[in-house]
């Protein structure tokens, strides 16, 4: 009896000193989301590109200590409603967030930064935001207006006008330290470090102007596609490198946003090689080369400082010994098309539009070095984060936690297909609204305009760059009969409207060349 009571005292003892000994140390993981906009997977080096566009050492690193995941598809593909699914693990039907052109985020609604502050997580977001509301559920904001400018950005700080000098990605990672370096040692953070870059127009840091030496980058096979074999939605928006790019997104005309002395330097790399093209005086396919390969400079240089700022935040961790209870994630708000078809720019459910790039590490729950072929999305980085903290997932939301797969397990019930649905029409990119469903192998799409309403069905295993419409091939009509019952299943079970809302398009009539 005597025994049994010292060591009963004895495990009570022990337990109170791991409690005070683990007091300065939460046993919730912080979570550090690093979040840049419209950063195609084809430009980050842990994906392999054929093209080998550039090297991405600090994104690759979070990668090769945690999970790569090869299929991060996106509900709604451009800037503001890929935001709100973020908060929300909602689509955009139910987060009401659908454009950029008329769409106001409601902040009163439930968002998994405001369940972790509630739980007594720090939180803050840094940089882009682009919800127009003022952010809810951080304690710290500190954020572009809008868009934001590359140089010399303005941005508002808790509701506070500010202006700062230097070049916006750098300027948006500092911050990101200075507010890690100023946190309640002990409690767990949330910090949302969120890029401008390498959103359009694509400036680059001063400092990487000349980051390729004039490398002349590889073109995509369908860099010259005419849209045959698809129908009117491809061959009618206004997203082609030929036509839409303007004056600033070349570099032929020079940021207002500049000060003097950036200007001088600015001048100095684009002013010769400005004079050689206008010289040259190109003309049809030779034209679209050389602004692929300006794009494609201007484009990568502005990853260059994101990473650097991904490299920046990596040894703060390390070097604060928080990496071990830290999850990082590193992702885009969408993909981006870098030539392909022709094109710049997102919106389509068309693989480099769909899917983002996602790297997650999390050390001793993530399997280093590991990668997935999964569908995820977006939609599941509420439910992740909220598991990840032990906390309860509301109901509403719609994704899923990424545990699991984080420890390299094969979920039964997890999805074999995904509903994208985009609304954003006519301006500023005339992309018709579609909503589809996409598989490991197909998607089955249907474009729904006021001019055209029709389906389209894509095989990715015999067309892996999506150039041929199948939806009348004999072939394909068992394909296309199960698909749209995967379709309707999914409509039925995420509880899309059956008729697209008013309002939902944005219908944005005069043409802004500088938008989204
Ligand atoms: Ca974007």
């Amino acid at each position: 009896m005597a025994g049994r009571r010292v060591w009963l005292w004895t495990v009570a003892l022990l337990a109170m000193v791991a409690s005070v000994s683990g007091a300065s140390e939460p046993r919730q993981p912080n979570i550090v989301f690093i979040f840049s906009d419209d950063h195609a997977y084809q430009a980050v080096s842990a994906y392999n590109d054929a093209r080998k566009l550039l090297e991405t050492p600090n994104i690759d690193r979070i990668g090769r200590e945690g999970v790569r995941f090869d299929r991060c598809l996106v509900p709604n593909s451009i800037c503001g409603p890929s935001r709100a699914t973020v908060l929300t693990g909602k689509y955009s039907h139910l987060n009401g967030f659908y454009n950029n052109n008329n769409s106001r985020f409601n902040g009163s609604q439930t968002t998994f930064p405001k369940l972790l502050q509630a739980a007594g997580y720090q939180t803050a977001v840094i940089g882009k935001w682009h919800l127009v509301s003022d952010p809810t559920g951080f304690d710290e904001w500190h954020i572009l207006p809008g868009q934001g400018d590359y140089y010399n950005p303005p941005m508002v700080h808790n509701g506070q006008p500010v202006r700062h000098e230097g070049y916006v990605t750098d300027l948006i990672t500092d911050f990101s330290l200075d507010w890690l370096k100023s946190r309640d040692q002990s409690r767990p953070f949330l910090l949302m470090c969120q890029h401008k870059a390498p959103h359009r127009e694509w400036s680059p840091a001063l400092r990487h102007l000349g980051h390729d030496q004039d490398r002349q980058y590889p073109e995509p096979e369908t860099l010259f596609d005419d849209y045959r074999g698809r129908g009117k939605a491809e061959s009618d928006q206004r997203m082609s490198i030929a036509k839409i790019m303007t004056p600033l997104d070349l570099k032929l005309t020079t940021p207002a946003s500049l000060n003097p002395a950036q200007r001088v330097a600015w001048d100095a790399y684009y002013g010769p090689r400005n004079a050689q093209f206008e010289q040259a005086n190109l003309k049809g396919d030779d034209l679209v080369r050389w602004r692929y390969q300006r794009y494609l400079h201007d484009y990568l240089g502005c990853v260059k400082a994101v990473d650097e700022g991904v490299g920046r935040i990596l040894q703060y961790l390390d070097d604060e010994g928080l990496a071990e209870n830290t999850i990082v994630v590193y992702a885009s708000d969408q993909g981006f098309f870098l030539g392909e078809h022709g094109w710049f720019d997102k919106r389509w459910i068309f693989e480099e539009s769909l899917r983002s790039p996602l790297l997650i590490r999390w050390p001793k729950v993530a399997r280093p070095g590991g990668s997935t072929s999964a569908i995820v999305s977006n939609l599941d980085f509420a439910e992740t984060f909220l598991d990840a903290a032990g906390l309860v997932v509301p109901d509403e939301m719609q994704g899923k936690s990424l545990v699991p797969i984080l420890k390299g397990e094969s979920p039964a019930d997890w999805r074999t297909s995904f509903y994208y649905h985009y609304y954003e029409y006519p301006e500023p990119h005339h992309v018709r609204p579609h909503y589809g469903v996409v598989t490991d192998r197909y998607k089955l799409l249907r474009f729904e305009a006021d001019d055209l309403d029709s389906w389209e069905l894509f095989d990715l295993k015999t067309d892996p760059h999506e150039l041929k419409n199948v939806f009348q091939d004999p072939n394909y009509r068992a394909t296309v009969a199960e698909l749209n019952q995967e379709l309707l299943r999914l409509r039925a079970e995420l509880k899309v409207p059956e008729l697209t809302p008013e309002g939902a398009s944005g219908n944005r009539p005069a043409v802004d060349p500088q938008a989204k």
